[in-house]
C-alpha cells in the first residue's frame, strides 16, 4: 500500500462527502500535513461545520473559496494554494464538488444540461488545469518512480449512473440524464488525462462513493457518509500506476464504463 498524501485539496468540502473526507483526513492516526478545504461560500451558514473543524486544526486545514464554475475563483484559489505549498507542490486533488438535477429527456432543458456540464465536467477540468503546475511540482519533488496519491494524483467523484453498461437496467429508476451524461463526460475526461499525463507520473482515477445518505443521495441512500469515505480514502491510499485511469467504487470494485 502506498503512503498517505502530504498535501490534499478537496472541492465541495463544506458538506456531504467532502466534509466527511476533511474530518477523516485530519482525524486519521497519520493525518495529512496540509489540507485545502475548498467551498463556494466559506463565510456562509453552509460552511459552519467546516469552519469549526478548521478552528480545531488550524495548522492543517486552510479553508479556501472555490466555485468550480467560476474561472476567476479557481485561478484565485490556485494562487493561494501555490503560495502555501511552494516547491513541494500538491500531492492530491480531489474533485468532489458536484450537482444533481433530476429529469428525463423530455423534461430536461438546455439550461439544465449546461448547468450539469459546467459543474460536473468543466468544473473538474478547469480546476485540474489550474492546479496542474503544483501536481507537476509534487511529482518532481517526490523523485521516485511510479504513481500514487502520495505523489501526484487527481481523483474525481463519479457515479455508477455514468456507466453506459448499466443504463438499460438502471435508467427506469434514475433517469437524471443531465447528471448521467455529465458524469460519463467526466469519466472520458479522466481517461484522456490519464494518457496525457502518464509520462509526468500523475495518476488519474474516478471513484463511485456508493449511494450515500447525503443531501444529494437523500435519506434512502444505501450507506452513511462515514462508511463511504472510509472506503474512498482506503482506495485512494492504495492506488498505484496499475489503477491510473480506473473507474472503481468505494470498496475497490472495478466498474464497467
Ligand atoms: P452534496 O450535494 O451533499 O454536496 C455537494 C457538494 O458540492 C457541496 O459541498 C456543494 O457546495 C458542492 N458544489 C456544488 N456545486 C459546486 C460548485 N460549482 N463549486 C464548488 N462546489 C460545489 O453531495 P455529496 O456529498 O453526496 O456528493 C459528493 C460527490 O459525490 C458529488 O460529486 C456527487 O456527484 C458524487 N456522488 C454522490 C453520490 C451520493 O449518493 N451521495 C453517488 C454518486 C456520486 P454548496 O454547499 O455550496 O452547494
Amino acid at each position: 500500500m502506498a503512503a498517505k498524501a502530504c498535501s490534499v485539496l478537496i472541492t465541495g468540502a463544506n458538506r456531504g462527502l467532502g466534509l466527511e473526507m476533511v474530518k477523516q483526513m485530519v482525524g486519521s492516526p497519520r493525518p495529512v500535513h496540509q489540507l485545502f478545504a475548498c467551498c463556494r461560500d466559506p463565510d456562509g451558514p453552509r460552511a459552519d461545520g467546516l469552519r469549526d473543524l478548521a478552528k480545531k486544526h488550524p495548522n492543517v486545514i486552510t479553508v479556501i473559496r472555490l466555485d468550480a464554475t467560476d474561472h476567476c475563483s479557481i485561478k484565485e484559489s490556485a494562487k493561494q494554494v501555490g503560495s502555501l505549498v511552494g516547491k513541494a507542490g500538491l500531492n492530491l486533488l480531489v474533485n468532489n464538488a458536484g450537482g444533481l438535477s433530476h429529469g428525463n429527456m423530455q423534461t430536461t432543458s438546455t439550461q439544465d444540461m449546461q448547468a450539469a456540464f459546467n459543474t460536473n465536467i468543466m468544473g473538474p477540468m478547469n480546476v485540474t488545469k489550474e492546479f496542474l503546475p503544483y501536481l507537476h511540482a509534487a511529482a518532481t519533488a517526490n523523485g521516485k518512480p511510479g504513481m500514487s496519491c502520495s505523489k501526484a494524483a487527481v481523483v474525481s467523484s463519479s457515479s455508477t449512473v455514468a456507466s453506459m453498461a448499466t443504463v438499460k437496467e438502471l435508467y427506469p429508476f434514475f433517469p437524471a440524464i443531465s447528471y448521467r451524461i455529465s458524469r460519463a463526460g467526466l469519466n472520458m475526461l479522466t481517461l484522456c488525462a490519464t494518457e496525457e499525463f502518464r509520462k509526468d507520473e500523475i495518476l488519474f482515477a474516478v471513484l463511485h462513493p456508493a449511494w450515500v445518505r447525503t443531501d444529494m443521495g437523500g435519506e434512502e441512500g444505501a450507506i452513511d457518509a462515514p462508511e463511504s469515505v472510509e472506503g474512498l480514502l482506503r482506495m485512494m491510499d492504495s492506488l498505484t500506476e496499475k489503477q491510473s485511469g480506473a473507474f472503481l467504487d468505494y470498496e475497490g470494485k472495478v466498474l464497467p464504463w
